[in-house]
């Protein structure tokens, strides 16, 4: 094991979507920690993504609480939860951000990991069933999606967890064009989040093998990013990051690291390519 000092052997996960299969791999991997799958509670009362349950608590919150959960369920003392969150509104598409949390209550400690990529996802409409089969294809064919009676806020649910492009074209049919549909964005009908599930898992044993060099406490990371890097010809700053910090949260040691370039190419510089 290259975590911490007295890290757990084993951890709970708590999720209904098997979230297991993509997380324990990892851990066990990186960290040589065994995954307890826990699925006597149910996530979805915490909040639904297709707003049947509405989530009260931000997706942080959501992620530790399921975290403790799964302490409480599991009788173990350490415990994950995970939580997803989608945002269309930056114009890159939607940006799935996953956060996986991490308790050890027996080390008093919580550890969170954060990704957040544009994943390739959108809504579908279609008049007829040609124009609902060519933009199926351009998605992963394991993708599943949901059937609403319309693209509006109050659209009804006609079908959900559809998969197979045959499958959603039936249902098309059944229930008559146009038709919306909306990506199943549960771990296991969904395989672009799946993706960033795996790579926030690898975030959070990445934090919980990088110790403070003062006092061994996990989750010392070079996060704090302060660009400024000068630029090669003309000397101002540029967007580039200039140094990073890493602080302990345990005994507030500080080190920075700067990039270990001196200066950026002027492609970055306001000045001299603006
Ligand atoms: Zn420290
Ligand atoms: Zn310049």
């Amino acid at each position: 094991v290259r975590a911490y000092q007295n890290a757990p052997h084993q951890v709970a996960l708590l999720t209904k979507h098997l979230k297991q299969l993509i997380v324990s791999p990892i851990l066990a991997d990186g960290l040589g920690i065994k995954t307890v799958h826990v699925d006597s509670f149910d996530t979805d009362s915490l909040g639904t993504f297709d707003n049947k349950v509405k989530r009260d608590l931000s997706a942080k919150q959501t992620a530790l609480k399921k975290a403790h959960l799964a302490c409480e369920f599991s009788g173990l003392s350490a415990g994950i939860g995970s939580e997803g969150s989608f945002n269309s509104e930056l114009g890159f598409g939607i940006v799935d951000q996953e956060i996986l949390a991490f308790v050890d209550s027996a080390n008093a400690l919580t550890v969170c990991a954060i990704v957040a990529k544009p994943i390739n996802l959108a809504l579908i409409s279609a008049t007829d069933e040609t124009m609902l089969y060519q933009k199926l294809a351009k998605f992963d064919p394991h993708q599943a999606w949901h059937l609403l009676s319309s693209a509006e806020q109050d659209a009804v649910y006609l079908a959900t967890g559809l998969s197979g492009a045959d499958n959603i074209i039936a249902a098309a049919n059944r229930h008559g064009f146009e038709v919306t549909l909306t990506p199943d964005f549960r771990a296991m009908h969904c395989p672009a989040r799946r993706e960033i599930i795996a790579l926030a898992a690898q975030d959070l044993v990445t934090r919980l093998c990088s110790l403070c060099p003062n006092c061994g406490h996990p989750d010392f990371v070079f996060s704090h990013k302060i660009s400024g890097l000068p630029c090669e010809l003309c000397d101002s700053p540029t967007a580039l990051v200039k140094v990073s910090h890493a602080h302990c949260v345990s005994c507030q040691f500080q080190q920075s690291e700067p990039n270990e370039r001196k200066s950026a190419s002027s492609f970055y510089c306001e000045l001299c390519n603006p």
